[in-house]
């Protein structure tokens, strides 16, 4: 899986998709200090505009892949995809 660098931009709330957490998060110096300070994903401050965040993503994203709307990224990010492998391995055990 290709590591993409997720640029989340933060929208009119100050809102972001925090891949670590799994949800949306209020990019203030809380979440800074507690979460993406010692985050291995954590790849810089966006040009002050919110954060970036570098992960394996099996989505079809570009690479940089801008974030504006985070609830969306939100939805996107739950929807799991199911492979062959995953399939095949129902087929063998199920
Ligand atoms: S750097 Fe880590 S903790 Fe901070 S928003 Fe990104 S994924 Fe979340």
């Amino acid at each position: 899986m290709p590591e993409i660098n997720h640029i989340n931009l933060k929208n009119a709330e100050g809102l972001v998709y925090c891949c670590l957490r799994n949800k949306l998060v209020k990019l203030d110096e809380e979440q800074e200090q507690t979460f993406c300070k010692m985050c291995k994903m954590y790849a810089g401050p966006a040009g002050g505009r919110g954060v970036e965040c570098v992960w394996e993503d099996m989505r079809d994203v570009g690479n940089p892949h801008v974030v504006t709307d985070p609830h969306e990224e939100f939805k996107m990010n739950q929807m799991r995809q199911v492979g062959p492998n995953f399939l095949s391995t129902l087929i063998v055990f199920g």
